[in-house]
């Protein structure tokens, strides 16, 4: 499994920094965001690091499906109408951890298109 010493969501999924952890599968973590932009926040991340979505698509794609299911899994707990799934991938689309999560949001009207 691939780790990197020096990445935060590698340091949750180790415990080795806190985080408020709501769900948790045989390869994934889910925790609330710190900066919480709805009033449901969570990402899902997977346990071994890779930098972004198509990275973990092509080494784990089995994990990529976990993932969504665990965002559906997080949003049936949170009583969730509706949400939103989002996979920012490069600077340039926002990504500033480079550890791929997928951002579960929702308990609030969700704009289209995102800003
Ligand atoms: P992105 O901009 O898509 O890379 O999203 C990174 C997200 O991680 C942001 O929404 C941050 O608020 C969140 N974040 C960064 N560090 C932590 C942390 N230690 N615990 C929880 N959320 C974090
Ligand atoms: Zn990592």
């Amino acid at each position: 499994m691939s780790t990197d010493a020096d990445c935060p969501f590698c340091k949750i999924v180790a415990g080795e920094i806190p985080a408020d952890v709501v769900h948790r599968t045989g390869s994934t973590v889910a925790f609330r965001d710190l900066n919480a932009q709805a009033p449901t926040h969570v990402l899902v991340v997977p346990t071994s690091h890779h930098e972004n979505a198509a990275a973990l698509a092509q080494a784990e794609p089995g994990v990529v499906a976990e993932l969504v299911d665990t965002a559906h899994e997080v949003a049936v707990a949170e009583g969730l109408e509706g949400y939103r799934m989002v996979f920012n991938t490069g600077a340039a689309a926002g990504q500033s951890v480079f550890h791929v999560h997928l951002h579960v949001l929702g308990g609030r009207e969700l704009a289209w298109p995102p800003g």
